[in-house]
């Protein structure tokens, strides 16, 4: 039996795949829930929940926003939150007008380089809603025959030590925890085998998490089970999911990693009180 995948992203963020085309995917698979935990939008949950109406298939309404702390990336996934929250509209909006600004910086560098891409690809279906990534403008960069697949691309143009490289403004770990609990969510430490924190739990353990997605795509099974345990010893959920993005660069095919029985419930119940207590 496929377990629950909490990590998914659409089209309104870097996923290749439309809410309505994950939702068919999930369906096809049989898996009994999702969460379409796009980078800092949440123009997914929407089209999700209508699109699975009526299947039997759970929506779980999700985000994944990138934090830094000490210059080390920390994605905290949240569960449950209102996706129609006016407050978290507009901080999500803030931090997509900063990953524009990046990726405008980005192109503007390579066409001075001389490499021009196009700047159609450079954007997500949604101008206003979507979350441009990185993600996209190497897309466009194999497109127009500059590198020769996502790592490439990464490696030569994009990557954190690669020459066109710039950063986004990014928020602390724990504003992004306040902003998820500020909309009645759970929030979750994203893939923590991936960024090399663990020294920062106890700091997100104040500031408000209370799970941590130990089953991941990049996780082996040393690795979740260690992050399941720890995650126990603190009294967190452990969730889980692939981080599917519908081509190879990032996560893991739909369903490959899942969250145990008992978190769905355990996150709603947690979301409910950061909802009594906002
Ligand atoms: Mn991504
Ligand atoms: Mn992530
Ligand atoms: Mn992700």
């Amino acid at each position: 039996m496929p377990g629950p995948d909490l990590h998914l992203h659409s089209t309104f963020s870097d996923g290749l795949l439309t809410p309505g085309a994950l939702v068919a995917r999930a369906l096809a698979l049989g898996l009994p829930a999702i969460a379409i935990a796009d980078h800092d939008s949440v123009a997914a949950v929407a089209p999700a929940l209508e699109a699975a109406r009526g299947t039997g298939l759970t929506v779980v309404p999700a985000v994944e926003l990138s934090a830094s702390a000490d210059s080390r990336t920390v994605h905290i996934l949240g569960y449950f939150i209102d996706h129609l929250d006016q407050t978290l509209l507009a901080r999500l909006a803030s931090l997509r007008e900063g990953r524009r600004a990046r990726a405008q910086r980005i192109v503007d560098a390579l066409a001075a380089a001389g490499i021009e891409i196009d700047p159609g690809m450079v954007r997500v279906d949604t101008d206003e809603d979507g979350a441009v990534g990185r993600a996209h403008i190497a897309r466009a960069l194999i497109e127009a025959g500059h590198a020769r697949d996502m790592r490439d691309a990464f490696d030569r143009y994009l990557g954190d030590d690669a020459p066109f490289f710039a950063s986004k403004a990014l928020i602390p770990p724990a504003d992004a925890v306040a902003w998820i609990r500020d909309a009645g969510g759970a929030a979750v430490l994203a893939h923590p085998g991936l960024n090399g924190i663990d020294d920062l739990l106890p700091s997100l353990i104040d500031a408000g998490i209370v799970g941590i997605e130990a089953f991941h795509a990049s996780h082996t099974r040393d690795i979740a089970c260690r992050y399941a345990d720890l995650a126990g010893r603190h009294g967190l959920i452990a969730t889980g999911g692939s981080d599917f993005h519908g081509s190879p660069r990032e996560g893991g095919a739909m369903g490959c990693a899942a969250a145990p029985d008992g978190a769905i419930d355990a996150l709603a119940e947690a979301a409910a009180h950061s909802r009594g207590t906002r």
